[in-house]
């Protein structure tokens, strides 16, 4: 393993993460913690883990080389990992089976989950059908009417989703449901977490099942170009997609590791969701952080073009990294990522989610600026067809008027 790696036994990456709950969850992120440690150590668990993420969710995932983009750009090759070709159509499928499995090893037949834009409720809903387990996703009441469909594809699979009216409506107060929830009914209960946040031991577990992404593109790359990228860039909400791809690149220093939060309208006062750009340490639902938050310690408003990237806080791993310099961040604005958005989707036939096109966008920009034998990675965490009717809206036309 390599020497960042490990989280002390408290959940610590150095002066980040930790465990901050009731005492009541004590007990079960204690018993998670050590199911999760047989677990991962057991090659029926693993081999049965494999089995289900190559048949169900279509694992491994293509590398792709982007010809007409690395074209346009006119400089560095640019190759893109393609997790929005993934079953329900992103990363967290790769999560939400990987805790699905754990749960029913630890004989937990409820599931509940928090969602914003809908995706990992989506994703847990299909892992729920599959195995036989009962699933509760809570979701706030506003995303409910902005994510509409994925309500209702849940719903399909058989899940109940919970409405919740509290606060702003929308995802931070979807987790304080799930832990409620979760603190009641803990027995029979396990909290599938859909990003890699919260207390010991989610952030790393998290981590370590997207770590397939990284460990299939490093054997990728190699296969292809006989070395390894010069870059890799990752959009960053909670943080899971990015430690997926860049794990196993760690101890690799000459490869550039770059995370993308959401800019939104600039980095102004409750206009964005950049945590790195603005924000400051602090304590948000279990784990301590990077938090925007105002001179009292209240969480900012937050916002992004991309409900997946529209969170106050960031992942305790990424904070470690950023703080030892191992990790850079940057962000990109809602205006440049529609921009991505379009590109990809008109020179390579692909339409990426929002949140994976601020990877792009940034992506773009070092294409740009790097010489033609350089290598860029870019992980596309999903695929946009989610986003197409708000960004039709954003564009203040029908998508295809040109074609009328
Ligand atoms: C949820 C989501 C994200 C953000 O979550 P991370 O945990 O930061 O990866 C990014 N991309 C897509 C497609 C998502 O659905």
């Amino acid at each position: 393993m390599n020497r960042f790696s490990q989280p002390d036994t408290a959940g610590h990456f150095g002066q980040f993460g930790g465990i901050y709950v009731a005492e009541t969850l004590m007990t079960a992120l204690k018993e998670l913690a050590d199911a999760y440690e047989t677990a991962r150590r057991d090659p029926a668990f693993l081999a049965e883990l494999r089995h289900h993420l190559k048949e169900f969710a279509g694992r491994p995932t293509a590398l792709y080389h982007a010809g007409r983009l690395t074209e346009h750009c006119g400089g560095a090759k640019i190759y893109l990992k393609r997790e929005d070709l993934l079953h329900t159509g992103a990363h967290k499928i790769n999560n939400a089976l990987a805790q699905a499995l754990l749960a029913r090893r630890m004989g937990k037949r409820r599931i509940i989950a928090e969602t914003g834009a809908g995706q990992h409720g989506v994703a847990t809903a299909a892992a729920c059908a599959k195995f036989g387990l009962e699933c509760v996703v809570y979701m706030g009441a506003h995303d409910m009417q902005r994510q509409a469909l994925n309500v209702f594809r849940m719903r399909l699979m058989g899940a109940e989703v919970r409405a919740v009216e509290a606060g702003q409506k929308t995802l931070k107060e979807a987790i304080n449901e799930a832990m409620r929830d979760w603190v009641t009914n803990v027995r029979a209960t396990h909290y599938i977490l859909g990003t890699a946040y919260g207390s010991h031991p989610y952030p790393m577990m998290v981590r370590d099942f997207h770590r397939v992404i990284g460990q299939e593109a490093r054997e990728q790359i190699l296969a292809r170009e006989n070395r390894l990228p010069d870059e890799i860039i990752a959009c960053v909400g909670g943080g899971s997609n990015a430690i997926g791809i860049f794990f196993d690149f760690l101890e690799d220093p000459d490869v550039r590791l770059t995370g993308v939060e959401a800019g939104g309208r600039g980095i102004k006062r409750g206009e964005h969701a950049a945590r790195f750009a603005g924000g400051k340490l602090g304590v948000l639902q279990g784990c301590k952080t990077y938090l925007l938050q105002d001179p009292d310690g209240q969480i900012e408003l937050t916002h992004s073009v991309s409900a997946g990237l529209d969170y106050a806080a960031v992942g305790p791993e990424h904070a470690f990294y950023h703080e030892r310099g191992r990790i850079d961040f940057t962000y990109a604005t809602d205006d440049e990522v529609l921009e991505a958005f379009q590109l990809l989707s008109r020179l390579e036939g692909i339409i990426p989610a929002l949140e994976s096109s601020h990877a792009l966008a940034h992506g773009i920009k070092r294409a740009k600026a790097l010489p033609k034998d350089k290598l860029i990675l870019i992980n596309l965490s999903g695929r946009g067809d989610k986003d197409v009717q708000q960004v039709e809206g954003f564009l203040g036309k029908p998508a295809c008027s040109t074609f009328a």
